[in-house]
């Protein structure tokens, strides 16, 4: 029988709630339960896969193809498992689902409530997600802040699941307490606020995690303790650190584990946190940096959401790298300035390894294009990341195979050398305007050719990785791009698609139609990030 912990949110949101949710479950699992995370999304699109990264952050896939919030990724990352469709749900989602049985006459004909019918598709998806999983704990997202009009049916389902199994289920809430610089004190009021909020809805917090700039001190955890009601050892506190891969180890110092266990009643369990310990070690102590630039388009909203926009790639870069005791540097190059001035491109000598990764839209590709060029010249250790593969075939095709015009037809459509295709499946799809989970999603099949760079670090010739495009390489092209010197170092067995390209002679050259970063955790670093970190890391 699994147990239920739910996480909301106070005061203001961004305060990691969802690194959180993912700590927990890892401090869980090193205490030797099973764990599984549950993302809820209060907004209606039925999955993320609609909404603009540069607003709502990196679209995260799972295996089964599903496209869900980034914070599904976190939580792959820390417990170290794949999760599923189960593990994510958006009021759309639900709504969906209820809309879709009330058609089918399967409420017996008696009328249909937000009330109480809404919260209890969230409780049957919540449940089928403990049961797919088998988990002890299901820990449970509640996306937003609590007061938000938005995530209320889900604070009901929350309310209504533990009215059902009251020793099942606790409830956990994130908070944040300001420090004003004015008054230069840590404030309590807009946590008490926010539990007023949650009390409102029916639910106690019997943990209230206190996010903020450094610890809090034993007044302010008494004075929460007294004005919310919680206990003054289930006020936690959890400091801004400097990797978040410390945070389990962090909570742990404050028994966060034994605290949960104690609430539903159970006896503690020793955690064994060593390895991720370990990681935290190098993370603290990696000196030398190898240092990565990626090539994107430029976003006006700051550095802040790209680094959102891209959080998988670029936890998959620092996993690589700390692998092989380096301090990743991270760098963003906007792929517009090399098409204003080419000169510009030079400064791609100054790093280790240039990644172009996945995108959409013409903007600044020309630009891609000219970056890839550059590195595959100047022997610049290179990884395309599906635009970044296509964009890579383009530019060969263009340069080395002198097929003067070759683009892919998402920008051009009616190119000359249509080297990057749409699939015909695909046509109809977006003639009909079916753009929602219609991409080619998900883990599929991919058949690596023995003696190419993939091989010798993969080490088998059977992977399997996910995907999320709608255009391929056009196996029309294949012999004259192959006839110059391309190794197609992966295909789909299934339908031949083209999976990995390398150029051989070149330090490192691989590019994948796939997205490696998907699958890249922590403890276990993606097999061509780190040979792409390890090349980078002997440049100088
Ligand atoms: N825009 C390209 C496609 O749809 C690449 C997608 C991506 O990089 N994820 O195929």
């Amino acid at each position: 029988m699994a147990r239920y912990i739910f996480v909301a949110g106070g005061v203001m949101s961004g305060i990691g709630k969802g690194v959180a949710v993912a700590s927990i479950g890892r401090i869980l699992k090193s205490k030797g339960f099973r764990a599984t995370a549950v993302k809820i999304d209060p907004y209606i699109n039925v999955d993320a896969g609609t909404m603009n990264p540069i607003e709502h952050g990196e679209i995260f896939v799972t295996d089964d193809g599903d496209e869900c919030d980034q914070d599904v990724g976190n939580y792959e990352r820390f417990l170290d498992e794949d999760l599923s469709r189960v593990n994510y749900m958006t009021t759309g989602r639900v709504y969906e689902t209820v809309v879709h049985r009330e058609r089918n006459l399967e409420y017996g004909g008696r009328c249909v409530e937000v009330v109480p019918d809404i919260p209890n598709e969230v409780i049957s998806r919540i449940n089928k997600a403990a049961k797919e999983t088998k988990a002890d704990f299901v820990l449970i997202e509640i996306g937003g802040t609590v007061g938000e009009y938005q995530n209320l049916l889900f604070l009901e389902a929350a309310r209504m699941l533990r009215l059902q199994k009251p020793k099942d289920v606790v409830f956990i809430l994130v908070t944040y307490l300001p420090i004003p610089e004015m008054i230069g004190e840590m404030k309590t009021k807009p946590t008490q606020t926010a539990v007023r909020l949650l009390n409102e809805a029916g639910i106690q917090p019997d943990i209230i995690l206190g996010r903020s700039r450094v610890p809090l001190d034993e007044p302010r955890k008494r004075k929460i303790s007294v004005f919310c009601n919680v206990a003054k050892e289930n006020v936690i506190s959890a400091p801004d650190i400097e990797s978040i891969y410390e945070i389990p180890v962090n909570f742990e110092k404050e028994n966060l584990g034994s605290r949960i266990l104690k609430k539903f009643g159970m006896k503690t369990r020793k955690h064994n946190l060593k390895d991720w310990q370990r990681l935290v070690k190098t993370i603290k102590t990696a000196k030398k940096p190898v240092k990565i630039g990626m090539v994107g388009k430029y976003f006006e909203t700051g550095k802040f959401t790209l680094a959102d926009s891209y959080i998988s790639v670029i936890e998959a870069i620092k996993h690589a790298a700390w692998f092989y005791k380096r301090k990743p540097e991270i760098y963003w190059l906007g792929a517009e300035d090399y098409e204003k001035d080419p000169k510009k491109l030079k400064e791609l000598k100054k790093y280790d390894g240039i990644i172009v990764p996945g995108g959409f839209g013409s903007r600044g590709v020309e630009g891609k294009i000219k970056a890839i060029e550059f590195c595959r010249k100047q022997k610049i250790p290179y990884l395309g990341l599906c635009l970044g593969m296509q964009l890579a075939v383009v530019e060969f095709a263009r340069n080395v195979c002198k097929l003067k015009g070759a683009n892919s037809t998402e920008f051009v459509p009616d190119c000359k050398y249509p080297v990057i295709d749409v699939m015909p499946e695909q046509k109809n799809l977006l003639k009909e305007k079916k753009y929602g989970g219609t991409m080619r999603l998900g883990a599929y099949k991919c058949q690596i050719r023995p003696k190419t760079a993939s091989f010798r670090v993969y080490g088998r010739s059977n992977v399997s990785e996910r995907h999320r495009h709608r255009y391929e390489l056009n196996n029309e092209f294949r012999e004259t791009l192959r006839a110059k010197g391309m190794v197609m170092a992966g295909t789909n067995p299934e339908k031949d698609l083209v999976e990995i390209i390398e150029i051989p002679k070149h330090p490192f050259f691989v590019a994948t139609q796939f997205h490696p970063e998907f699958k890249s955790r922590p403890l276990r670093p993606h097999p061509l990030f780190r040979e792409f970190i390890r090349v980078a890391t002997t440049r100088r």
